[in-house]
């Protein structure tokens, strides 16, 4: 049988397991996600502990998921995982993965055992790298996905149990299997800070217009939430230079705009945000290693 770099497309092949095939092994499984991640497969008919054993680590390696405990989590073994016999295909390059793969009876040639994970139904949380509330100093331990000022869209946010101040969380780049295209940072007519659009305006009059300031296009409401020398210091530390989509400017972006909104000077704010990003990647270094560390004890 072929691996899967050799193979000319259409024709059957043997996974492997590797990186380039998109597979992360944990606890010595290979394992990758289905589509959207609705389902794991990991190759090997592997045992319910291993299966469990897996499922868990790879939602906090790869999507930085801590899965709840619960009945979801008992039924994943009982009734969504299945040991299956797999034939693999190389794809074309139009396709979007590299390779698909269909079951097929334990008899037929060509197939290698896998076992599918149904991981839909499960519960998580963000399993997110701790961070001081800006306002009054308190650690926040997660965060939550929501809209925030500064950009329009969706971002991660952390919210403080003590103060309630929201803001945006410094993203943990993760390894990410999926081939990301990129995209433009904005929808043409958009405000650029909030989901303000022609025809949808955010408040009954609200229109939107090319902001020369910071090169992007502003609702009214948005543009009156700063004086135009914030919106000129706010250019000065590159706020809504962007030009394709990047997690770390879009929270930077978000970041510098709501702390300008509870009144820290754009400048203070860039240099707060720097600091933020060194202690965030840090505090993740240090959290993978003892993560590592634990997952190897467990395997003994
Ligand atoms: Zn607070
Ligand atoms: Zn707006
Ligand atoms: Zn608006």
């Amino acid at each position: 049988m072929t691996a899967l770099t050799d193979a000319e497309p259409g024709s059957f092949i043997t996974l492997a397991g590797s990186p380039d095939e998109g597979f992360t092994t944990l606890y010595g499984t290979p394992a990758t996600h289905l589509g959207e991640g609705e389902r794991l497969l990991a190759l090997g008919h592997i045992s319910d502990r291993t299966v469990r054993a897996v499922t868990l680590a790879y939602h906090r390696r790869i999507y930085g998921h801590r899965i709840l405990p619960g009945t979801e989590l008992t039924n994943m073994t009982r009734t969504g995982t299945q040991r299956i016999w797999i034939r693999a295909t190389r794809c074309d390059e139009d396709h979007d993965f590299t390779w698909e793969f269909e079951e097929a009876a334990a008899s037929a040639p060509d197939v290698q055992p896998a076992t599918t994970i149904d991981v839909e139904l499960l519960r998580y949380e963000d399993d997110a790298i701790p961070a001081e509330c800006p306002s009054c100093d308190r650690i926040s331990r997660s965060t939550s996905l929501t809209t925030g000022p500064g950009r329009e869209g969706w971002g991660h946010y952390h919210r403080c149990r003590n103060c309630d101040h929201q803001w945006p969380a410094v993203p943990v780049l993760r390894l990410t299997l999926t081939k990301r295209r990129q995209q433009p940072n904005t929808r043409s007519d958009n405000c650029f800070a909030c989901a303000c659009r022609p025809g949808y305006p955010c408040t009954g009059l609200c229109t939107i217009q090319p902001e020369p300031l910071i090169g992007q296009k502003l609702c009214s409401r948005c543009r009156a939430q700063h004086p135009a020398s914030t919106w000129k210091q706010l250019a000065a530390v590159a706020y809504g230079t962007a030009t394709a989509f990047d997690p770390h400017v879009e929270h930077r972006d978000r970041w510098l705009y709501s702390e300008a909104l509870r009144g820290i000077p754009p400048e203070q704010a860039a240099r707060a945000w720097q600091e933020r990003v060194t202690l965030t990647t840090r505090r993740a270094a240090d959290r993978d290693l003892a993560a590592a560390r634990a997952e190897r004890h467990e395997e003994r």
